[in-house]
């Protein structure tokens, strides 16, 4: 294993060296041995005693050197200056067997010096939640943190009610995030910035080294990246929830499964989560807050952005710059959005656009399931299409253009349905699903659906026999619209 710490050499005020809380008496909920192999955790160190012990935080491991990292943030647009892994650790990164640098983090481990009130830990609900939700995540091909391991403390923990703890090793490129920029551009150091901000580059965007303002082109890099990362959440119905600054990374990467969920009847308007209450995290709100959030970061690169050849004043030029970069924003993401979305239904160009947001407006109006309204266009019975939609004639409209477009584009209905069979998932983690997951193990201290769902999740462009209830949206009955955590 190849563990070697580099961020918290940076700068002492940026991190503080903590020691996870032991815990009585752990459990195994889950061990991913695929992700363990890719970092070279020591074989003996796996689903093992002695891996139980290191997951739990009760035991630090020789490559391990435990770090709390600080943060900033706007939450809810209101600045907060002093965040951080309030419950969390960054026990090391890790060079894998693929060359690249990881964080391995615990979390719900233990009180640390940024945890203000908090009592440093997580009950299990968020920990299944997000083991599930990240590991779906992957398996859909969108950049996000992972979990590497879930642990049951058999610890309370005290919310509204008394729950059981659980402790999540979470594995990120980095768990640099807009925030960490904020705090670092708060000592008003403008050596530290750049140190920063070079840390930045080094890191994740090596090609901006050689750039002519290698800050604004870490700034355009991560507006790129933010914008195919969003573009994608939407091309899923994914609602991330709490799209706060410290919750957006510099890598690109989806970070924070809090109170999450993927929409099931496609509706622009969809909030789950519960303090959410005004909907500013929306689904149809993700992109907008998405440059917002980037605007924030280009105020920390300021300091470091040159000036334009025809700008006297300093601070006004570094602001230009930033901006019309910011101002990128909405064409590149729009971009990414148009690509992901017309390949949806199998067909590229401007005249697809059209025909998919017909198709959008039809599962709208007749409150169709997102998900299956695009994934049973690649069914070879095109009864399951139309039985999703009640109105028959304004579909049968629809699909018999859609029909006419697939003839004149691909070679065969068959060929073009194989494709999109690659691209649209016949599996998601749905709201009532995870749920009753977390139910089952808070109330039964059962893992069986938490395991089923994660075992289906696995391959979710693949119809499974067997899987039926997994495929399907949620009765009425089963619903469950809002989260919690
Ligand atoms: P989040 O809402 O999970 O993004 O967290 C926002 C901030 O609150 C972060 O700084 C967390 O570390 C901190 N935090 C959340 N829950 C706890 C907790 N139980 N104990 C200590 N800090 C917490
Ligand atoms: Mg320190
Ligand atoms: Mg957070």
């Amino acid at each position: 294993m190849k563990a070697e710490q580099s961020y918290p050499r940076l700068d002492p005020r940026l991190t503080a060296a903590v020691e996870p809380t032991p815990v009585m008496n752990p459990q195994w909920i889950a061990f991913n041995d695929e992700l363990a192999e890719q970092l070279a955790i020591p074989a003996a160190q796996r689903a093992s005693d002695d891996g139980l012990q290191i997951f739990s935080g009760n035991q630090v491991p020789d490559w391990a050197q435990p770090h709390a990292l600080a943060y900033a943030g706007h939450q809810f647009a209101n600045y907060v200056p002093q965040l951080g892994d309030g419950r969390a650790v960054l026990l090391t990164e890790v060079i894998g067997n693929d060359g690249r640098r990881y964080d391995i983090q615990l979390k719900g481990s233990g009180r640390t010096p940024y945890s203000r009130g908090g009592d440093g830990r997580s009950p299990i609900g968020p920990v299944l939640r997000e083991y599930l939700l990240s590991e779906a995540m992957h398996r859909l091909g969108v950049p996000t943190t992972r979990a590497l391991a879930a642990v049951a403390t058999s610890e309370l923990v005290q919310r509204e009610e008394a729950l059981p703890g659980a402790i999540l090793t979470r594995v990120a490129a980095s768990h640099l995030r807009v925030g960490t920029a904020q705090y670092v551009l708060a000592f008003k150091e403008r050596d530290l910035l750049k140190k920063f901000a070079d840390y930045v580059i080094d890191r994740h965007y090596p090609h901006c080294a050689n750039a002519e303002d290698p800050y604004l082109a870490l700034l355009e890099a991560v507006i790129d990246r933010q914008a195919q990362l969003i573009a994608q959440w939407m091309s899923l119905g994914f609602i991330h929830g709490v799209m706060n600054t410290d919750n957006m990374t510099l890598s690109g990467e989806t970070i924070d499964y809090g109170p999450c969920a993927f929409m099931e009847a496609y509706d622009p308007a969809t909030v789950f989560s519960f303090i959410d209450r005004r909907g500013r995290y929306a689904y149809q709100n993700q992109p907008g807050i998405g440059v917002w959030n980037l605007a924030r970061f280009a105020e920390t690169l300021l300091p470091l952005i040159k000036v334009g050849a025809d700008d006297t004043d300093d601070a006004k030029g570094a602001i230009k710059q930033a901006t019309a970069a910011i101002e990128q924003f909405q064409q590149i993401y729009e971009g990414y959005y148009w690509q992901r979305m017309t390949a949806k239904i199998g067909l590229p160009g401007a005249d697809a656009k059209v025909l998919t947001q017909d198709y959008l407006e039809l599962m709208q109006q007749q409150q169709v399931d997102f998900t299956l309204a695009f994934r049973l266009l690649g069914d070879s019975d095109p009864k399951r299409l139309a039985d999703l939609f009640e109105n028959s004639q304004a579909w049968q409209d629809w699909h018999q253009r859609w029909q006419q477009a697939i003839t004149a584009e691909h070679a065969s209905m068959s060929s073009a349905q194989t494709k999109l069979n690659r691209i649209n998932p016949a599996y998601i983690p749905r709201n009532h699903l995870v749920e009753a997951a977390i139910e089952e193990a808070v109330q039964e201290g059962s893992l069986a659906l938490f395991n089923q769902l994660n075992e289906v999740l696995r391959t979710p462009f693949v119809e499974q026999d067997n899987a039926g209830d997994f495929f399907q949206p949620a009765t009425p009955e089963q619903a469950v619209p809002r989260t919690f955590c």
